[in-house]
């Protein structure tokens, strides 16, 4: 199409044509890739500062597309979710990273891996998904507390009028919470203090923030530096997201941060790359 949006003509634009050809063929394929099994799930390193160790990994969903190669969550999550899809699909996630995480446990039972799943906001609001973690906890034999759910504020919002009940009766099942992308949605921190989390993920453009030596790092350092006090306060672990470089290691370390995750110290891989690890390492 090459009108644009809101009564404004646009010029013809090639990759944009191209963008939406490719979105069409992806909305096509998707309520089926499912029962094709193209979906892998790849798993990304949560290193401890305080020991370098590897404790954790956070399981991240890809689609092997036949044609269009292994696409990123960011082009059919957002799909999945519009079309309900996410349901089934995050807990097809929830399923293949506990069996995967059973067999580190059991092979490395020593090494006490856990393993982090997000949860999408309508599996968060779905009444089943107590049963469906418990399920998966079952079948895996992994032990509840080595299985960790990621969920968004937006999400915790989204369990309706009641997340405090609601998330309780997750954590009930003996899984650790954690609130993902922390800091960049509406954080009610009354609210905060009532959930039964035991995690907070400092978002990205956090820790972005504190690659530079200009004004606005010590911005972003004192930012960071106030939430990572706020979630001690409240008896919470912080991990920090996409870390990239030595002196962002050295300055959230210095600053308390407990774990990260980021290019750093390993890009998501195959499971295969994680049992190589923990060989090496246990
Ligand atoms: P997220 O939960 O915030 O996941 C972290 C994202 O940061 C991942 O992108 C990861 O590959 C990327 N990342 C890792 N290291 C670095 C780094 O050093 N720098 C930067 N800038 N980024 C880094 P990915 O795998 O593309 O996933 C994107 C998002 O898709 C996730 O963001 C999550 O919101 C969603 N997602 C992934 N898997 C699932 C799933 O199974 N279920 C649901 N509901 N959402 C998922
Ligand atoms: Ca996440
Ligand atoms: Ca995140």
């Amino acid at each position: 199409k090459a009108e644009g949006g809101r009564g404004r003509w646009a010029r013809y634009d090639p990759d944009r044509a191209a963008r939406e050809a490719t979105s069409t063929a992806l909305a096509t394929a998707l309520p089926s890739a499912l029962g094709r099994d193209e979906f892998v799930v790849e798993y990304q390193p949560i290193v401890s500062f305080g020991t370098g160790e590897v404790r954790a990994v956070e399981a991240l969903v890809r689609w092997q597309h036949p044609t269009l190669g292994l696409l990123a969550p960011d082009q059919f999550i957002g799909l999945a979710e519009e079309t309900g899809l996410i349901v089934r699909l995050g807990q097809w996630v929830l399923e293949r990273a506990c069996v995967e995480a059973g067999k580190w446990h059991t092979e490395f039972p020593q090494a006490r891996m856990t393993v982090s799943v997000n949860l999408s906001a309508r599996q968060v609001s779905d009444p089943e998904i107590v049963d469906q973690v418990a399920g998966a906890l079952e079948a895996s034999g992994l032990p509840p507390d080595l299985l960790q759910l990621e969920l968004t504020e937006s999400a915790v919002m989204a369990t309706g009028g009641e997340p405090v009940r609601a998330l309780r009766k997750l954590a009930n099942t003996g899984v650790r919470l954690a609130i993902d992308d922390f800091g960049t949605g509406y954080s009610n921190l009354a609210y905060l203090r009532q959930l039964p989390i035991h995690t907070l993920k400092l978002a990205g453009p956090f820790v972005d923030g504190m690659r530079s030596h200009d004004p606005a790092a010590v911005v972003a350092e004192r930012i960071v530096d106030a939430l990572v006090r706020l979630a001690h306060a409240l008896g919470l672990s912080v991990t920090a997201e996409s870390v990239e470089t030595p002196e962002q290691v050295e300055r959230l370390t210095a600053l308390g941060c407990d774990s990260g995750q980021g290019r750093h110290f390993g890009t998501p891989a195959a499971p295969s790359a994680i049992t190589e690890l923990l060989r090496a390492t246990g």
